[in-house]
């Protein structure tokens, strides 16, 4: 082997992308349809909003993506009456979805298709631009700031599984608010207060300071996908007998791992975004695979990983097209009556 063992700190990685051109791909394809699905979906509104408007716009169903409290609620409806929700029924799919590709490959659904997951990426990247690094919080900090996001999780955890019950969580489902919550979230950001705008000001900031902020300390989504990802057979693997010590791993992982100490990456934190395999020099060392099956392990570099992920999520969407899972069963008539007066349904 004519690799030579040499230190590489963070520093030395600076201004490099860390990440594995597929995963960039995967997550510019994911912001295209996100693109798209917004804009379909302020024509959908804007159409039914005007009386006098002839032509109504089809409702793009992907915008339910942005409702997980919905499709929380519509996951106890779903286990209590048995009913799959037909108000918001790609919310649900969508949630199920990213709950199964983190129970199979770690986070991935944060790192390679969540857009929040994108934007925070780039805001950390334009932060080590603008300021040539990013920044770590110290020990003491990042502890209990990581907590916050499981808080959170358990906040509306135990609100919906716990303190509502099937026939309520059945019942809030089929409520105007419900019926209308993507519109009424489009109406927040329209019309967004200094309070909101501050808010969100900061949390972009910070996001370009510390790396992964909003995804690590505070969304509680995530901390979902990072307590079902401990059971996911596929981790990052790392073979100590042809390691070379380079810590090149450990320089570009978002979420701070010791990679090149580690033998397999536990870690809920871990997002799957395969960073450090990109990033080891020497082939075979580090793997994203499975436990041996029968003594052979199942590795996916960034291209398998990039194909199996967009193949995955287009055939589960495809399929609960066909099957009638998708699109929602609210009438145009009932949008007619409800969007031009979303402003009375408060809750
Ligand atoms: S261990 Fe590797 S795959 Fe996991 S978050 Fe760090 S860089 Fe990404
Ligand atoms: S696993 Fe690869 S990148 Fe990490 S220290 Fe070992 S050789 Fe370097």
């Amino acid at each position: 082997m004519n690799i030579k063992k040499r230190k590489i700190t963070g520093l030395n990685l600076l201004n490099q992308d860390r990440a594995p051109l597929e995963r960039r791909a995967v997550q510019f394809l994911f912001v295209l349809v996100i693109l798209f699905i917004g804009i379909q979906f302020i024509r959908f509104v804007n159409s039914y909003a005007d009386p006098s408007a002839t032509v109504l716009v089809h409702r793009p169903a992907g915008v339910e993506a942005f409702l997980p409290i919905s499709a929380l609620v519509a996951l106890k409806s779903w286990l209590y009456t048995g009913i799959f929700d037909s108000i918001h029924p790609a919310g649900l799919v969508i949630l199920l979805l990213a709950m199964a590709l983190s129970l199979v490959f770690k986070r991935s659904f944060c790192s390679w298709i969540c857009p929040i997951g994108t934007l925070s990426e780039g805001l950390a990247i334009i932060g080590r631009k603008l300021l040539g690094r990013n920044f770590v919080l110290p020990r003491w900090l990042d502890y209990p700031l990581r907590s916050l996001k499981y808080i959170l999780l358990s906040f509306f955890m135990a609100f919906i599984l716990i303190f509502m019950d099937g026939p309520s969580a059945y019942g809030f489902l089929q409520t105007p608010y419900n019926m209308i919550a993507d519109v009424k979230m489009l109406d927040f950001f329209k019309n967004l207060t200094v309070t909101g705008m501050t808010v969100i000001t900061v949390l972009a900031l910070l996001s370009a300071v510390i790396q992964n902020f909003w995804c690590r300390y505070l969304c509680p989504y995530g901390a979902l996908m990072s307590l079902l990802s401990i059971f996911s057979p596929w981790k990052i693997r790392r073979n100590g007998d042809t390691c070379i010590s380079c810590q090149k791993c450990t320089a570009v992982c978002p979420n701070q791992l010791k990679v090149a100490k580690a033998k397999d990456i536990l870690s809920p934190e871990c997002s799957g975004c395969l960073n450090c395999v990109k990033s080891c020099p020497v082939k075979g060392t580090l793997e994203f695979s499975s436990p041996p099956f029968s003594s052979k392990r199942l590795a996916f570099d960034p291209k398998r990983a990039a194909i199996i992920l967009v193949v995955t999520w287009f055939m589960v969407v495809g399929v609960a097209k066909f099957t009638g899972h998708w699109e929602s069963s609210i009438p145009p008539e009932m949008y007619r009556i409800l969007i031009p007066q979303a402003e009375q349904f408060n809750h």
